[in-house]
This record gives C-alpha cells, sequence and structure tokens, in this order.
C-alpha cells in the first residue's frame, strides 16, 4: 500500500500512540497498531481500529478523572 501523503513511501505494520483530548480529560492508548509510512513517517488507522478506539474513550469518557494511559493490546 502506497503512502496518501507522499505518494512516495511505503505503508507498513507497526504501532504508534493515540492521543485523545476529551470533554474533561486525556487519554493515551499505547500500541495501537497502525500503518505507518517508511518515507514521512505518516501514520494511519485501518476503521476497523479508529472505531475500537471510538468504543474505548465512550467507555472511559464514564471512568477517567483527568489522565489515563491504555494499552490498546489490553482492551481491544
Ligand atoms: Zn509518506
Amino acid at each position: 500500500m502506497r503512502c496518501t501523503s507522499c505518494k512516495s513511501g511505503e505503508m507498513q505494520e507497526s504501532k504508534t500512540s493515540y492521543f485523545a483530548q476529551l470533554k474533561s480529560c486525556y487519554v493515551i492508548i499505547e500500541n495501537v497498531p497502525c500503518l505507518k509510512c517508511t518515507q514521512c513517517g505518516d501514520e494511519v488507522f485501518r476503521g476497523s481500529v479508529v472505531e475500537k478506539i471510538d468504543d474505548i474513550l465512550d467507555n472511559l469518557e464514564k471512568i477517567v478523572s483527568k489522565i489515563s494511559i491504555i494499552d490498546y493490546s489490553k482492551v481491544a
């Protein structure tokens, strides 16, 4: 798969950290599977991963206080 940003790099399986700012808190999800460009380092998530992150954030909003760090591989 070609990178959509630089059009020359190759997208490869990788892992990244996802940062989100919710209404009253910050969330960091670690070890999120993504595709990363070998050229420019651009990262994209698959649809299924985006949905899962939405799920995680929905559930979290009810329980977290200020800052949360979550390991994706433990909640997915
Ligand atoms: Zn690229």
